[in-house]
């Protein structure tokens, strides 16, 4: 029997074995079903003779196509798996654009709004009509995004409209797109939308791309929205080459226009779809499971499983009350600190998930008091930082000269003595010829609307950007990158305008280390075709999507939200914040959607290999004020005896008889050590 195989159970062996036409995996937390995923490709390499340029797989992160191009390259000899396509569903769709560009009528150097960017965008379109609050921004924001995932264009938006206020925001959404086109630009949702209209609209390329993608798999499939849905079945037409994995326990970004029901939908869409269902977990204790089903069991069911595993009953789960929230985050630390030495784990065994950013700033606090060291995911992203968005603006300038945004943001970084009224004759000018406000400034027309002094410092910038991409198009484009940064004396900026001098050093750290980044793709692209400005559009994109997943560095406690934690697994995993209102989420009890966050929870308890403990505090500060909070609803759905409670007015007197025999027996368990 092949190696590939020998490892699995009898049903993960039918998935991977079956590959005459569409199939899914439908199956809880930890039963394997990423595994499938990897053996399968690596079958399909080894044992079928597929070359691997013709199979991609689509997973969820960044993070999690990184983990599963190792675990490939490990399955497979030599440099058979090269080629392979492993990377989320937005990078494929830039790799897509990127190379269709003509096809789409796009320039070869097209930049991609970041949610930043594209409520920049809007806030000028809205700042026209003068209407504007950010509760407003916010909403129109979300609404374009929704109706891009569901393939609403702006005129059926329009048509559909049912009041004059959506009329409005359908207005906004025309207008937003064409002032994309006009700066050659694609936002997030348009990087699965662009290539879904291109498949639908180009017969001949969707055919180009059906030859080149003749195996398609896809992890988390439960999180997919419509335009995902629909890329996938275009690219796989009626071959039958996909085998999808997923878990509908596990849906958790419906608010981002995820439908769950895809997974009904295959069964329609593709007739003869094999549907097979794995139930032996691999990761959790028995009593992890037990929890874990138990609290899931409160939702709705479609498809039923049952989940149970054989890595023993394991530990109890323990709920401890935390008087504040300081006492929890400090009690975090403390059960790391012990549980590392009582348990002689790394202290990377260790994970503490929570529901949203802001809770990592205390455990933060704690764990630097007590010298853990960790890594978050998430929090202000490296490319949020204003120096990094500096000199990408610089980068994305020179790449794309229609790009407004950037030319607005460098402009007077560092100060070039270009007021408001020269930039809004600018503005005029090019709004006028319908050009580039970049453009604008080297047309000799423009002569005319402003001082000779104003006009000399705007040619200057003019021609300087225009070296700098033909110096970025030379033959050392990180040298030249240097040179542009060298040139505007960027280090003497951010001296004159940080607090501190160390302040300035850091953020010139981070600024080399963007360099750096930039060479590391340029040198590690295996397509030679790349180019500047492919490696800064990956990296914009990358940052996009990783700023929930930094890469780990050694032997670190690993912070994120339970969003991020998708996938992954850690044999000690801490849930914090299990109150109301935090999780479930206030605003979800408001809108009644306690199911996703029910999921949400199962998604973190399945996280745990070998123990789990819940955190929550009785006081905790809320917009400066301290709030008696109450423990969340879902401790109340776990079973009780395979929970032990700790702390002052314990959440469940029930199972504190529990407690003290199970203190006992880890005592006796230390004893024995
Ligand atoms: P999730 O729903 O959380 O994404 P999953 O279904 O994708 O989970 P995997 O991550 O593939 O599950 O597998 C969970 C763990 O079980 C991994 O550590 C994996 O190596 C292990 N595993 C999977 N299948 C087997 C098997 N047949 N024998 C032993 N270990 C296995
Ligand atoms: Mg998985």
């Amino acid at each position: 029997m092949s190696a590939h195989l020998a490892k699995l159970n009898p049903r993960q062996k039918e998935a991977v074995l079956h590959i005459d036409g569409p199939c899914l995996v439908l199956a809880g937390a930890g039963s394997g079903k990423t595994s499938v995923i990897t053996r399968k490709i690596a079958y399909l390499i080894e044992e079928c003779g597929m070359p691997a340029r013709h199979i991609a797989a689509v997973t969820f992160t960044n993070k999690a196509s990184r983990e599963m191009k190792e675990r490939v390259g490990g399955l497979v000899k030599g440099s058979a798996a090269r080629g392979l396509t492993v990377s989320t569903f937005h990078n494929l769709g830039l790799n897509i654009i990127r190379r269709e560009h003509k096809a789409l009528g796009m320039k070869a150097s097209f930049s991609i709004f970041d949610a930043e960017d594209a409520r920049a965008l809007l806030k000028e379109l809205m700042l026209k009509d003068g209407d504007l609050d950010s509760d407003h921004l916010d909403l129109v924001a979300n609404q374009i995004s929704n109706w891009k995932n569901d393939l609403v264009i702006p005129a059926m938006a329009a048509s559909k409209a049912a009041s004059p206020g959506e009329a409005q925001i359908a207005e906004i959404y025309r207008r937003y797109n064409q002032a994309l086109r006009a700066y050659n630009a694609v936002d997030f949702d348009d990087l699965i939308l662009t290539p879904v209209r291109l498949f639908s609209e180009q017969p001949e390329v969707l055919e180009k791309w059906r030859r080149k993608i003749r195996y398609l798999l896809v992890d988390e499939y439960q999180d997919t929205n419509s335009s995902q849905y629909l890329l996938v079945k275009l690219i796989v037409g009626d071959r039958g080459g996909l085998t999808v994995v997923g878990d509908d326990d596990q849906s958790i970004y419906a608010w981002r226009g995820a439908r769950p029901e895809n997974l009904s939908l295959l069964k329609k869409d593709f007739p003869s779809l094999s549907l097979i269902k794995l139930e032996q977990n691999y990761r959790s204790t028995s009593r992890i499971l037990r929890v874990a089903n138990h609290l899931i069991a409160h939702n709705p069911h479609e498809f039923d499983k049952a989940l149970w595993s054989e890595m023993g009953l394991g530990e109890p789960i323990r709920v401890i009350r935390c008087a504040n929230e300081d006492a929890e985050s400090e009690r975090v630390a403390m059960e790391i600190l012990s549980q590392r030495l009582k348990r002689q784990a790394k202290f990377s065994d260790f994970a503490i998930l929570y529901r949203g950013n802001h809770q990592a700033r205390l455990l933060e606090i704690k764990l630097q008091a007590h010298q853990i060291p960790y890594t978050i995911s998430g929090g202000t992203s490296f490319f949020a930082r204003a120096e990094i968005k500096d000199v990408m603006s610089y980068l994305r300038l020179i790449v794309n000269p229609d790009d407004d945004n950037a030319f607005l943001r460098i402009i007077n970084t560092p100060r070039r003595q270009i007021g408001p009224s020269t930039l809004e004759a600018i503005g005029h000018y090019a709004n006028e010829r319908h050009i580039s406000m970049f453009n604008a400034c080297g047309e000799i027309g423009l002569g005319e609307h402003m001082p000779e002094a104003s006009l000399e410092r705007i040619r200057r910038f003019h021609h300087w950007v225009l070296q700098m991409g033909e110096n970025c198009r030379g033959d050392d484009p990180v040298g030249a990158l240097k040179q542009l940064v060298e040139d505007i004396d960027y280090e003497g900026w951010l001296h004159q305008n940080a607090s501190a001098p160390k302040v300035a050093e850091r953020r010139m750290e981070n600024v080399w280390y963007l360099l750096d980044s930039i060479k590391a793709i340029l040198q590690k692209a295996d397509d030679d075709e790349l180019t500047v400005e492919d490696a800064i559009a990956k990296l914009m994109l990358r940052d996009m999507l990783e700023r929930q997943e930094e890469e780990d560095l050694g032997d670190q406690v690993q912070l994120m939200t339970l969003h991020a934690s998708k996938g992954l697994e850690y044999p000690h995993v801490f849930m914090v914040g299990m109150e109301e209102d935090l999780l479930p989420h206030r605003t979800s009890i408001e809108e009644d959607n306690i199911e996703e966050e029910r999921r949400l929870t199962y998604v973190g308890i399945t996280r745990a290999q070998k123990t789990l403990t819940m955190t929550w505090a009785a006081k905790r500060k809320q917009y400066g004020e301290i709030i008696e909070t109450s423990y969340s609803r879902f401790l109340d759905e776990l079973p009780e005896e395979d929970v032990v409670s700790e702390g002052l007015g314990q959440h469940n007197p029930e199972v504190n008889r529990a407690q003290g025999s199970a203190m006992l027996g880890s005592l006796l368990d230390m004893l024995k050590k």
